[in-house]
């Protein structure tokens, strides 16, 4: 295998590589805690150039013939594909996760700008019947203008993906803030639209301070949308921030993902699919499983191999081989697992395994099992974001939906169960974004992911994430 270096970044500006008026910051290896590179960062003069360039670039761009803009977005689908041993690596060495699940990362984007691409060719307006023979009624579908994008460090390409691929084939300019732990391979991914021949000023990528990039982009005249993914206490304060300026907002946030497994589930396939789910990205996903609410009939059972699993999982640096979970992305997550799990075990929970941290280099923590963890426990109130697993019992279907439906996110949640019926009713009584039954089935492009109550609104996948991106606007004439 080539070993690639890891590249230092830059702000991409107007068609331009460039340093920013910030100071530039070390980048990290989170497998290693060493210094790899260094990004520059943005001041108020960068942005207000990126703001410029973005509202040029969406002069041109919206211009653009519907096909051909889906053929440049193909075109940097494809090269993503031809570099991903080299992006591949990059999103290891700066995020932590096994290169096998960053070659899927790499792989699974380039297919979501290609369904983006095709969609940019079906953004179709209507013709409603008139009430005269003298009258046309038309509805247009216009790009709703220039977009901010906020996205994070758990998946550096996808999370910028699904916003800039809905964006682009809806005709939109963006300004995209990347996250600053990781930010070459959202370079490289700017770079493979870039080299697909975007035009100047289309595509802009900043980063900096979040904070001051997000309180100068938001209430700016030229920004007309605003899409976010991260926590939900940030994604309030950007959604009051929007709504203060009337900004059109998607926001996506946490999740405490229910699992839920009754009785006659096929156990050994839930205990498989859903540690798989559990352990991808070091727990560090929005739609992660975290709450397993089994049947008392079966706990014991599902306990047992799910800490079978845990054990067996090799622990390490991504870059090595026959490595199956990574590091945590950053020091303070570890910290939250280690504080999580002692106030759950304080409380009364027992650790089945795991529960600490790896080793005194990088940050590695033991996939952790915790069983009859009480409600109070912090851990069962805030998203954990890592590889823990809190497995309670139920007896009654009453008790198991309530305990579903406690807290305030609704993002995903997974039932494992042979009943028609039970999947019927938990389709109408589970109040999530999403239900996957008896699979992991969730994140495909074509289908719309997002969640309600406090794990936001709006969808970054399917046909309601292009409309995220368009105003409709009628046209009547009289002829
Ligand atoms: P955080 O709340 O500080 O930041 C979350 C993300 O928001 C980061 O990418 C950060 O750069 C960005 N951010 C923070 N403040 C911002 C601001 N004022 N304006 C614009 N962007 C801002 O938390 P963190 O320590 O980075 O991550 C911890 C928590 O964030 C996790 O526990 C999880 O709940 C959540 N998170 C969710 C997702 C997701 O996919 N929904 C991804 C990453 C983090």
């Amino acid at each position: 295998m080539t070993t690639h270096s890891y590249p230092d970044t830059k702000l991409l500006i107007d068609g331009h590589w460039r340093a920013g008026a910030g100071e530039d910051i070390d980048v990290i290896n989170p497998a290693t805690g060493e210094r790899i590179g260094t990004l520059s960062h943005a001041r108020s003069s960068d942005l207000d150039e990126a703001l410029a360039a973005a509202e040029k670039g969406l002069a041109v761009w919206r211009k653009v013939n519907a096909l051909e803009r889906s053929r440049a977005m193909r075109k940097a689908a494809g090269l993503l594909r031809e570099r991903i041993e080299y992006i591949a690596q990059v999103l290891t060495q700066e995020q932590g996760k096994p290169l096998k699940e960053a070659r899927i990362e790499v792989l699974s984007v380039a297919d979501v700008i290609d369904w983006f691409a095709e969609e940019a060719r079906r953004t179709y307006g209507r013709v409603i019947p008139a009430r005269a023979d003298n009258i046309s009624q038309l509805v247009i579908k216009e790009p709703v203008g220039v977009v901010a994008a906020f996205t994070p460090w758990n998946f550096p390409l996808n999370q910028a993906t699904r916003k800039i691929s809905a964006a682009l084939a809806a005709g939109c300019s963006v300004i995209l803030k990347g996250p600053e732990e990781t930010p070459a391979s959202c370079a490289a991914l700017a770079n493979a639209f870039q080299d697909a021949g975007l035009p100047p000023g289309v595509l802009n990528l900043v980063f900096g301070v979040p904070a001051e990039i997000s309180n100068y982009l938001i209430p700016h005249p030229t920004v007309r949308k605003i899409s976010f993914t991260g926590s939900t206490a940030v994604g309030k304060q950007l959604a009051a921030l929007a709504g203060a300026h009337m900004k059109r907002v998607t926001m996506e946030l946490g999740g405490h993902a229910p699992s839920l497994i009754f009785e006659d589930a096929d156990i050994d396939a839930a205990v498989t699919r859903l540690a798989a789910s559990k352990y991808r990205n070091a727990g560090q996903v929005c739609i992660a499983p975290t709450r397993f609410i089994v049947h008392e009939t079966v706990f014991d059972r599902f306990v047992d191999g799910l800490v079978a699993v845990s054990e067996e999982l090799k622990v390490g640096n991504g870059l090595d081989q026959g490595v199956t979970m990574g590091a945590m992305a950053n020091p303070r997550r570890v910290q939250a697992m280690e504080e999580l799990t002692a106030d759950a075990i304080a409380q009364g929970a027992t650790l089945r395994t795991g529960g600490k941290r790896i080793g005194d280099r990088g940050n590695f923590f033991a996939p952790t099992v915790l069983t009859d963890v009480p409600l109070t426990a912090r851990a069962m109130n805030e998203e954990p974001f890592g590889p823990m697993a809190l497995v309670n019992r139920y007896a009654t279907h009453e008790d198991m939906l309530a305990e579903a439906n406690r807290l305030p996110y609704g993002l995903a949640a997974y039932a494992f169960t042979a009943s028609a019926k039970i999947i019927s009713d938990l389709s109408r009584d589970i109040e999530s974004g999403m239900l996957s039954v008896n699979h992991h089935g969730l994140g495909l492009p074509e289908m719309p992911f997002g969640g309600v109550q406090d794990s936001g609104y709006g969808s970054e996948g399917g046909l309601e994430a292009m409309e995220a991106y368009l105003n409709t606007k009628v046209v009547t004439q009289m002829h």
